[in-house]
Formats: C-alpha cells, structure tokens, sequence
C-alpha cells in the first residue's frame, strides 16, 4: 500500500492538474427544499450553515423541490421501500418504470423508451451498443457534444469516428459526401449545449442525415422540460422531433429528479433493452425516484407557465446585466455564459461570490471550455427574484472590475 508507482503517479499528476487551475473543489451546498434556490452553505441546517443564493443549479425549473413530486417519491418509499432491489430484468422492474417509460416516450411522440441510471449511462450505453451492432458504423459527432456521448462513441469496437465543426452544417455535410455510401452512419449531437447555451439546427441537421442515408441521435438533456408546448425539447419546439431516429433526455434537469432515457421506435428500443451492458447489468433506478420523475414529467407538461416564468426570468436577467454593462454571451437559450477568460481570475471571482456576496456560480474552466473561455454559468430560473438578480448583478460589476473601468473611462 503507497508504494506502487501508481501512487506516485497520482501524487505528481494531482500537482500538475492543481498547477494549471484545474482541481476540483466541492462546494458544501445543502438545499433548502422550500427556499429555493437558496442553499445552505458548509452545514445541512441553520444555523450553523449560511444562506446562499445558488445561480448555477441544472434543476432549472425547480422541479426537484415541488412538493407533489417530492411527495410522491415519498409515498412510493412507503408503499414500495427503499431500493429497486434488482435489475430491471432480475425484479427490478415496477408498474411504475413501464409507466414512466410510456410517459417519456408520449412526450417525445416516439413508439418506445428506455430508463437508464442516469443520463450520462444512456447516452454511453446506448451509443456504444448501437455503433458496435454492424460492422463499419461511422459516427459524426459534433465537436461540442458531451462526456457521455463521446465515452460511448470511443468504447464502439469496429465503429470510427470523424468529429464535424460545432453546429457547422457545411462540415458535417462535406464529411458525410466523403464517407462510404455503403456503411452505415449516424450523426450524434445535441440540441442546447450547455457551456455556450447555442442550439443546433435539428431539422437541417435531420434533413442532411437523410439526404446521406445516416441516422440521427440527439441529446435534449439541457432541453427537456423547458422547450417545446409540452417540454419535450427543442425538436418539439421546432417540430421535428419525427424526423429525429433517437431522442435521449435526463430526467435530473428540467425534471429535477434523477435518471436517464433514450426513445425511439419500437424495435431499436428493444434492441438496446436487449444488448445495451449498461442497462442490462445494474440495478435499476428506485421506485421513489421513478415516481417522482413520472410525477415531475406529467407536471412540467401541462403547465407551461413554468417554461414562461423561467423565459421570463431569464429576460428580465440579461435586461440588468446589460443595463450595468456586465457583458455576456448572448444565447438563444436559457444559459447565461459571463466569460472571464482566465482559469484563476474564474476561480478567484466565483469564490468571492460566495465567500463575499453569498452567491453561487459555477466556475467553468478547461477542459469543460477551451483554455482562455474561462467562464462564470449561470442559469436564471423561476425563483430567482428581482432582488436576487440585483444582488448578482452589483456583485458582477465590481468582481469584473467594471466599476473601476468606467470610472478610468470617465476621467
Ligand atoms: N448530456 C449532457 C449534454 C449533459 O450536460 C449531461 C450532464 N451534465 C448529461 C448528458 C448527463 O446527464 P445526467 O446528469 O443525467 O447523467
């Protein structure tokens, strides 16, 4: 113990990563279910902890502390226990997944769903299994897409992999003309990328697979929930999500909750319940956690107000930054990028939110963005009031600098 090389290696690997401003600290951040998005901050309960205002949450509608679905899972404990007590195959399966499987797969108009552990297991699990099905496969995967994505396309024995520009249909449509036309393909990407909250085309995207033959698989994670009539996704929004052969989603972002999922037709569902490792050998997810997903799913779908507030919010957001002069980068997406620029400046500013205005923002340094678009991500939601944003607005202005800049350029 200690002495093989390999901890050695960890030991000097740690320096390295700690040298270039890439290690990873957690931020001890307990929720408050009914203050949200305030946390508490280094203990679980007042008052030993402290409040803090969290900007960078992924349960963008807050679903995860709505009472019905918290209630929910709580019911589902009582009636059901604790654990899934199996895979899905070996007693794992409860009236309750096939519900939620049938809900997901309704909502994205595709005949089939599939539940995995988590979103980052469905898009590894399901791509590695369909691009090791044939000999050949060739994906075309956009350079921005996921950890989980990429995992999956990498682990596929046999397939290869040609990456196209980000959201550059021009590229991808050369690569896809210089491939074989007799293998078989599929163009992964997704519809909002997080870091720089942009949104791919999903129908050009859709309508150049078909003119080369190629299948598509999308990753709505940062969408589901919050685009769309329903909240089925940008696809929905767009209205193309036929033209889509596999729709993949979380059910731990706009639905609050915890797992992942892919739909798509019947028969390539059943495939990958059949074949796909990463669903096959692990316990499945618990009914308390199933129930409460199924509650979120039926909630965000009909009331839409919830999609409208956290547009709204987000609106009013930018509206206060730009008045300041904070800049930001303007998506077409719920995401608000504050770039920085530089690994320790990100750092430093986040931690002074936190330890200075009690604020949360995620700092978002390389390798998650390229090296000099360090960036603050903060995500407005229907919580954040008007005073919030103030606080986060006037803490911006002087973290960045920014009063002290005009104040030069007055002189
Ligand atoms: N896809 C994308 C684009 C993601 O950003 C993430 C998680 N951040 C995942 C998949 C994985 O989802 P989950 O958190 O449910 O594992």
């Amino acid at each position: 113990m200690g002495g093989h090389p390999f901890y050695r290696f960890c030991r000097s690997a740690l320096q390295d990563i700690r040298q270039q401003g890439r290690y990873r600290q957690f931020t001890p951040l307990a929720r408050q279910a009914d203050r949200y998005p305030v946390y508490e901050y280094g203990a679980v309960r007042p008052p030993e902890g402290r409040d803090v205002v969290v900007w960078s949450a992924n349960d963008y509608l807050g679903m995860g502390v709505e009472p019905a679905v918290a209630e929910a899972a709580i019911a589902a404990i009582r009636e059901h226990g604790a654990g899934a007590g199996g895979t899905r195959n070996i007693a794992g399966t409860s009236p309750l997944h096939a519900a939620l499987e049938a809900e997901l797969a309704d909502l994205h108009g595709k005949e089939a769903g599939l539940l995995f552990v988590s979103g980052y297991v469905s898009n590894q699990a399901s791509l590695q299994t369909i691009l090791t099905s044939m000999p050949g496969w060739i994906c075309f995967s956009d350079r921005q897409n996921h950890a989980s994505m990429i995992a999956g396309i990498k682990g596929a024995r046999g397939s290869s992999c040609v990456i196209f520009e980000h959201n550059d249909l021009a590229d991808l449509e050369a690569k896809l003309a210089a491939a074989p036309r007799d293998v078989p393909k599929l163009v992964a990407f997704e519809s909002v990328y997080s870091m720089d909250g942009d949104i791919a085309d999903i129908g050009a995207t859709c309508a150049l697979a078909r003119k080369y033959g190629a299948m598509t698989y999308l990753d709505e994670v940062h969408a589901v929930g919050l685009y769309g009539p329903q909240g089925g996704g940008v696809a929905e929004r767009d209205g193309v999500a036929d033209q889509v052969d596999i729709i993949e989603g979380t059910l731990a972002k706009g639905f609050g909750v915890h797992g992942g999922y892919v739909t798509g037709s019947a028969e390539l569902i059943d495939y990958l319940r059949c074949a796909a490792s990463g669903f096959i050998f692990t316990t499945s997810l618990p009914p308390s956690v199933v129930a409460a997903a199924l509650a979120s799913v039926r909630m965000v779908r009909k009331d839409a107000w919830r999609r409208e507030r956290m547009f709204e919010r987000v609106a009013a957001f930018r509206a206060r930054l730009t008045a300041a002069g904070v800049p930001f980068m303007p998506t077409p997406s719920h995401i608000v990028p504050i770039p920085v620029g530089d690994a320790d400046r990100c750092m430093d500013i986040s931690r002074r939110l936190l330890s200075e205005y009690g604020l949360y923002a995620t700092p978002i340094n390389y390798p998650t963005v390229p090296r000099g678009t360090e960036r603050l991500r903060l995500t407005p939601g229907p919580f954040h009031t008007d005073e919030m944003m103030d606080e986060m607005t006037a803490a911006l202005v002087t973290l960045l600098g920014l009063s002290d800049q005009r104040k030069v350029e007055a002189a």
